[in-house]
């Protein structure tokens, strides 16, 4: 068993702290809310008042934080990571950052004689729980061999996407694809509304056919088909859109500087900054089929 410094205790890291401490790891867990700490604690994890603290003296620092400048403070700036972890230590970033943050702080560890991966996960608020997350790992073989044991105390599937930032590169790629089949699904169930289609039937149809899709198939933006889907919740997430919005975003970051053309996912991420600046960020992504449909849906 490991002794893990975990930084970034929110509404995915919390949760994930618990399950490495549940599965006997030594958990040395820092956030900068003292109220995420204290919940660490009751969930087994000794508290860290810095990041240095819970930096120092441990195999394995794994961070779960907002985006990628809060990542290239806690291991490159000052009273960071890289300042006070013993050569050798292996870093875990869990976070869904762009993907030169990724690469840049994976080169930082790398001069600094540390092995690093970036590892962002699927499986939202409930995977992080249950300990059944999706693990997208890039970063150099040696590092994703001494990294997934400790990620499968948090996880079920764990992939090893090749060098570094490739994780990163993967969550976005998936996730930009997610947002267009979303809405693409939307526009077919309102388009199959206003010709008299029942849902229903086109789901029926179309799960079996050509345009059957994740997005349809196990989260149907229509009430009904898929009843574990938020649409039969109101579009509670979930996945919030503000959340799809921000993958979205890395997305086109990402795109714009390979040069890749994405006309597609560039045109979901202004639905989502629609839907979102209408004030709907917090619903699940789905129910941006409320925006496609109108006063029809
Ligand atoms: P969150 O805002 O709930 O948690 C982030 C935590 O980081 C906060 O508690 C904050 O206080 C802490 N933090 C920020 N700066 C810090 C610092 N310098 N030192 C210590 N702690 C610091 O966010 P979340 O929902 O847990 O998401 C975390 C990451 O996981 C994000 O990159 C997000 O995109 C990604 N993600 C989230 C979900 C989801 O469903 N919530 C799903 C997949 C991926």
């Amino acid at each position: 068993m490991a002794t893990i410094g975990f930084i970034g205790l929110g509404n995915m890291g919390g949760p994930m702290a618990a399950n490495l401490a549940k599965a006997g790891h030594t958990v040395k867990a820092f956030d900068l809310s003292s109220d995420a700490r204290a919940k660490a604690v009751e969930a087994g994890c000794t508290a860290a008042t810095s990041v240095v603290e819970a930096a120092s003296g441990v195999d394995v620092v794994v961070t779960m934080l907002p985006a990628g400048p809060h990542v290239r403070a806690v291991y490159t700036g000052p009273d960071g990571v890289l300042g006070v972890a013993a050569k050798g230590t292996l870093m875990i970033d869990c976070s869904t950052v762009d993907v030169d943050s990724a690469r840049a702080v994976a080169k930082a560890c790398d001069e600094a004689g540390m092995m690093m991966v970036d590892a962002p996960v699927s499986g939202g608020v409930a995977g992080a729980a249950g300990g059944t997350l999706t693990f997208m790992v890039g970063g150099p073989d040696a590092a994703f061999a001494k990294a997934k044991p400790v990620l499968e105390a948090m996880g079920k599937t764990i992939v090893h996407a090749g060098g570094p930032g490739n994780g990163q590169a993967a969550k976005i790629c998936n996730n930009m694809l997610l947002g267009i089949t979303m809405i693409g699904t939307c526009e077919a169930f309102m388009l199959a509304k206003k010709l008299g289609l029942d849902a229903q039937k086109l789901f029926d149809i179309s799960s079996k056919a050509s345009g059957q899709n994740w997005s349809m198939t196990s989260y149907c933006p229509v009430p009904g088909p898929v009843p574990t889907s938020p649409a039969n919740r109101d579009y509670q997430p979930g996945f919030a859109a503000d959340m799809m919005l921000k993958d979205l975003k890395l997305a086109q970051e990402a795109a714009a500087r390979a040069g890749a053309s994405t006309p597609l996912g560039a045109n979901a991420e202004a639905l989502y900054q629609l839907f979102s600046n209408n004030g709907n960020g917090g619903l699940d992504f789905s129910g941006i089929i409320k925006m496609i449909g109108g006063s029809d849906t």
